[in-house]
């Protein structure tokens, strides 16, 4: 069984020596860099942006016809102007 295992690097050796060497080696240091990298967060859904409040078509209806009465009235006051 081995005696120096590092975990980060799935190492294993029973030399001191060896365990040494692997710590400074460049190898070593990378995986250790990446395990203390705190993992990205995942990134959350993005809202869905909300719906602009529309007048119902109802309302849009009726507003037309004011506005249509409107015009109408406009007009015949234009006319009786004239
Ligand atoms: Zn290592």
């Amino acid at each position: 069984m081995p005696k120096y295992i590092c975990e980060c690097c799935n190492y294993e050796t029973d030399r001191k020596s060896s365990y040494d060497k692997h710590n400074i080696s460049i190898k070593h240091q990378k995986n250790l860099q990446n395990k203390n990298k705190p993992k990205p967060e995942p990134k959350p859904e993005p809202e869905p942006e909300p719906e602009p409040i529309k007048p119902s078509i109802e309302i849009k209806d009726k507003l037309e016809n004011e506005l249509i009465k409107k015009f109408i009235l406009f007009s015949l006051f234009m006319k009786l102007l004239n």
